[in-house]
């Protein structure tokens, strides 16, 4: 198999994510790939702001529930020893913004958890498997068990 180049992980801050994330940084390790991180905010409405949809990672946006999401995946970005360039908050349905991103920045593996906040009870949960549908590069679903 190629070496994959650029890797982009998808955080949802959910309690299974360290596993994930672990797999993804081991995987940039062995491929020498970059490695981006996502976390799509769809869980909190969007403050009236001059900013688009990508939320600048760099400016206090005064919202503090916004802050709160954007401290969370500052800590994931610095564990990692992702860039600030490779970091990306964007505020939209996560299925479409994985893969939106993942084309624009030429990603050629996204990993993701097999389920998420949304619970065990499915095989796969929705994100994972829309992620899996509408990707058009490889897609890496870590297996999450119920702990
Ligand atoms: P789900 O299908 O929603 O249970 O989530 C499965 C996986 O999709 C998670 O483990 C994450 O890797 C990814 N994911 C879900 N929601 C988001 C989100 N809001 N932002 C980024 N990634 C997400």
């Amino acid at each position: 198999m190629d070496a994959y180049q650029h890797i982009l992980l998808a955080v949802d801050y959910s309690e299974h994510g360290d596993t994930v994330a672990r797999k993804a940084k081991a995987l940039a390790g062995k491929y020498q790939a970059k490695l981006s991180i996502i976390h799509v905010l769809d869980n909190i409405s969007m403050p009236d702001t001059t900013y688009g949809t990508v939320i600048p990672l760099d400016k206090d946006s005064g919202y503090e529930l916004l802050e709160t999401e954007k401290s969370r995946l500052m800590q994931i970005g610095e564990r990692l020893g992702v860039p600030l360039d490779n970091r990306w908050m964007i505020w939209g349905t996560p299925k479409q913004e994985i893969v939106e991103l993942a084309e624009q920045q030429q990603v050629d593996l996204i990993v993701v958890g097999s389920h998420g906040r949304h619970g065990l009870s499915l095989l796969l949960g929705s994100t994972a498997n829309s992620v899996l549908h509408y990707a058009k590069c490889d897609v890496l679903a870590i297996r999450l068990m119920n702990s």
